[in-house]
């Protein structure tokens, strides 16, 4: 069985396709970070109009790269939701028209669940159940993952994602976007005892997040500086860090305890933070749990994690709804478990 995989829900153009028996036969990327760079985020219009130039000739591409003839496709899975509506509109639309001119169906795939199942991308993936945490630039999301397509929310962030928390701290420090990497190699010069930042919703039982106070206590920290140097701002980022690392450890540590799940899959953007994989290793040694990550070229947006979500998801098709529709917000918790 072959998918394609088209990821279009913000500023990757992610084309992949998945073959239930070789695996990723095809992966291409393209980031739009260069266009976006100047605007210090993504603007929405401009990531739809270069996701209608980009898709088609990156489809193509994995056509002929990996030998597959269209007839060969056993279905095409897009990034139905959650994103930007223009730019799951582009994705939805081409999977919509390819899958009707080929007779075959359309999947659409929840993209956070895509980041989920991109960590079954490996040779050692993790076992059900598990609980996850998903961080990325617009989800902070505790999950018990009773088995694919089955999950049940335990917490998550009532403002800001972590990772929009990371870039908006960045823009507030003059760094470039996305922020999080950026935060990450200015937080190595910071000095861990200048200043201490805090660490929200954690006071009080709970698994949910809040970011956005966090954000604001280093926009004040900022502000108090007459004139931040190099070494002032590389202080703040590291506090920030710190903070918004420990407050994640903390509420992992809550759900493990809570659930007694065995393990902690990790996975969106944020994951890529080294400081964070640091703290939770040794989360994980404290509480003999087992960690698994996705791996680091699957962490941020993709369409391998599209095409793989695609073919499992294959199975499950059984009317098809030819109509493009896009579900910019959409609960994981509202997803069909998928029968193994
Ligand atoms: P995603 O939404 O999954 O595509 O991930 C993008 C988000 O991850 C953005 O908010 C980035 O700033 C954030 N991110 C990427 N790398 C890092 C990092 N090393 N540390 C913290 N955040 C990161
Ligand atoms: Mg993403």
């Amino acid at each position: 069985m072959r998918v394609l995989g088209i990821e279009t829900s913000c500023d990757e153009t992610g084309v992949a396709i998945y073959d239930s028996d070789q695996g990723l036969v095809s992966d291409l990327l393209y980031s739009q970070v260069e266009l976006h760079e100047r605007y210090g985020g993504v603007v929405p219009e401009l990531a739809s109009r270069d996701h209608i130039i980009k898709c088609l000739p990156m489809i193509d591409l994995a056509l002929r790269e990996s030998n597959t003839r269209f007839e060969d496709l056993d279905g095409i899975a897009f990034t139905q939701g959650p994103g930007l509506v223009g730019a799951l509109l582009v994705g939805a639309s081409i999977a919509q028209s390819l899958a009707l001119a080929l007779n075959i169906p359309a999947i659409g795939i929840h993209h956070m669940e895509g980041h989920l199942l991109a960590s079954q991308l490996t040779s050692k993936p993790p076992e059900y159940p598990f609980v996850a945490l998903l961080i990325s630039g617009g989800h902070t999301q505790l999950m018990a993952c009773h088995q694919a397509g089955s999950y049940e929310l335990l917490g998550e962030s009532i403002d800001d994602a972590a990772g929009e928390a990371f870039d908006k701290t960045a823009k507030m420090l003059g760094l470039k976007y996305p922020g999080g990497p950026e935060i990450e190699k200015l937080a190595k010069q910071g000095a861990t005892d200048r200043f201490t930042f805090p660490r929200p919703m954690t006071s009080k039982p709970g698994l949910d997040f809040s970011f956005s106070g966090l954000k604001t206590h280093t926009r004040n920290t900022l502000a108090a500086i007459e004139r931040p140097t190099d070494q002032d701002k590389a202080d703040i980022a590291r506090a920030f860090q710190d903070a918004a690392i420990d407050t994640i450890r903390i509420k992992c540590e809550r759900s493990l305890i809570s659930t007694r799940l065995p393990s902690l899959v990790i996975a969106g953007g944020v994951s890529a933070n080294q400081s964070l994989r640091k703290c939770l290793a040794e989360l994980a040694i404290k509480h003999n749990v087992e960690i698994f990550y996705p791996e680091l070229k699957f962490c941020t947006d993709n369409g391998a994690m599209i095409a793989y979500t695609g073919a499992l998801r294959l199975k499950n098709v059984t009317t098809q709804n030819q109509s493009i529709q896009v579900r910019p917000r959409w609960p994981m918790t509202e997803l069909e478990a998928i029968s193994p």
